[in-house]
This record gives structure tokens, C-alpha cells and sequence, in this order.
């Protein structure tokens, strides 16, 4: 379908993570990132922006061999026992790092909103992958601008990955739920879907004025949400939207997945 040399811009991926027990389980959102790895363009490296990576100035992870990092509590053994032995990118971290005067870290690793999600797009953990930080003192704009600079990286063939949720609420999940909504978390997930069919740049990074209250609900911290920021900053009209999943979990997550794929690079 398509072939390696064809396709000078790399898609642009945010993945809706849920809960880290996706990581060991197989149900109907492993299988679309499953497929998604067999469909998407082989790339060099990924460029993961995980909502679980938050600090003060923005941070490149540069070491050749990520640890994985089991940051959560209480859940099953298994869990803990996962390792994500891909190589990391520390040419193209250290060049990120370099060019925009981030600290180049050599702690971090991969949390669960990275390896959670790349096992089962790369099972074979065979394509290199770096993090980069969400800087919580950056306002959304300057998130925004950020990511446009990051726009560069797809024609170097770097898949940039942004890992969070569209809508998470974790005091409100309702665990009898599994597949419904609250009407405030449909709304919000309705919102930014919209905004991002529009290519709102401006709506997308001004979520209050949807509701300040609304805003509360679907997030009660950013960390999340910013993510998509990045994804949508690096796109342009040029590029086709599709969600290879889509759904509301426990009344107040949203697992919206959203490609955004050069035209181009469709079959022709
Ligand atoms: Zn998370």
C-alpha cells in the first residue's frame, strides 16, 4: 500500500491511553494499535509526548536504552513485570534538545503512556523511541507554538506519538460503566472532535471558553489533554483526520484516537 520512500511526511498520532491495563489486555482499542502498526509508515524514531512526563522546562530523553517505567499503583503483578526493551533515539533527542535549549535527561525513560501503547503498535519494541516532557510552566499557546516546531520532525521520518485523554476524569470514573458516558464527558470529546475536523488551533488551545465548568469536569488537571496540543500544532489542513478508535470508558474517559495523515499518502 505504500512503501517507505514514497511518503516524505510522517502521520501524526494522539493515542487516548485509558488505563494501563491495556497494556497486558486485548480488546477492541490493543487491536486498532495493533493495526495501526502494521499500516502506519515504518518510522526512523518516535517522539513520545506522554501526559505522564511532566516538568518544569521542557526535557529530551536522550539515553540509548529507556528504561520502563511501571509509574502506577495497585494494579495486578503482571503489569509490573512488563519490560519495553526498545532502543532509544539519543541522536535525535540530543539534537531536539540542542536546538531548542532543553535539558537533555538521562533519568526518565518510558512511562506507561509510552510503552502501554508502542507494545502493541511495535511488539517487537524494534523502532527507537525518545520523550520529550510537558513543561507545566508553558501556557497552551506556548505549547502550541512548540509543537509547530516539532512539525519538522515528520519529514525526518520521527512518528510524533502524543499519549493522554481527550476527557479524564479519574474521581468520576464509574466502574459500573464500562461503556458509557456522562453527558459532560460526550460533550467535551464532541468539542474537541469538532475542533479538530475544523483545524481550530485557537478553540483547541482555549478549552474555558467551552465552559469553564466543563473544562473542570472533563479535566480536573491539564496533563492529559495537553498532549493533543502538540499533535494538532504539528499538522496542518493538509492532513486527513481519522480516529482508528473511538469511545467513552466508565462514564469519564474518553479513549479517542486520532490520526492525522498527509493526504498524500493515501493509496492511490
Ligand atoms: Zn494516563
Amino acid at each position: 500500500m505504500h512503501n517507505h520512500t514514497s511518503s516524505p511526511q510522517m502521520p501524526v498520532l494522539f493515542i487516548g491511553h485509558g488505563s494501563p491495563m491495556n497494556a497486558i489486555e486485548s480488546n477492541p482499542f490493543t487491536r486498532a494499535l495493533e493495526q495501526l502498526g502494521r499500516e502506519l509508515p515504518r518510522p526512523q524514531a518516535i517522539c513520545v509526548i506522554s501526559a505522564h512526563w511532566v516538568t518544569r522546562g521542557s526535557q529530551v530523553h536522550t539515553s540509548e536504552w529507556p528504561r520502563t517505567i511501571h509509574d502506577f499503583y495497585g494494579f495486578p503483578r503482571p503489569l509490573y513485570e512488563v519490560q519495553y526493551p526498545a532502543p532509544g533515539a539519543p541522536r535525535e533527542a540530543k539534537q531536539l534538545a540542542f536546538a531548542h535549549h532543553f535539558l537533555a535527561d538521562q533519568q526518565w525513560g518510558l512511562d506507561h503512556g509510552a510503552w502501554s501503547v508502542l507494545l502493541h503498535m511495535y511488539p517487537q519494541a524494534d523502532v527507537p523511541v525518545f520523550q520529550l516532557s510537558l513543561d507545566q510552566t508553558r501556557t497552551f499557546a506556548e505549547h502550541v507554538g512548540l509543537g509547530r516546531e516539532l512539525r519538522k520532525l515528520r519529514e525526518r521520518g520521527i512518528l510524533l506519538l502524543g499519549s493522554g485523554n481527550l476527557v479524564h476524569n479519574l474521581h468520576k470514573m464509574n466502574w459500573e460503566l464500562p461503556h458509557a458516558a456522562y453527558p459532560w464527558a460526550s460533550e467535551f470529546d464532541a468539542r474537541v472532535k469538532h475542533a479538530i475536523e475544523a483545524h481550530d488551533m485557537e478553540s483547541l488551545a482555549a478549552p474555558d471558553r467551552w465552559g469553564q465548568h466543563l473544562l473542570a469536569e472533563a479535566h480536573p488537571t491539564l496533563e492529559h489533554y495537553v498532549p493533543v496540543l502538540y499533535c494538532m500544532a504539528a499538522t496542518d489542513e493538509a492532513d486527513a483526520v481519522r480516529y482508528p478508535h473511538e469511545g467513552i470508558e466508565f462514564g469519564s474517559v474518553s479513549m479517542r484516537t486520532v490520526l492525522f495523515q498527509p493526504n498524500s499518502a493515501s493509496p492511490s
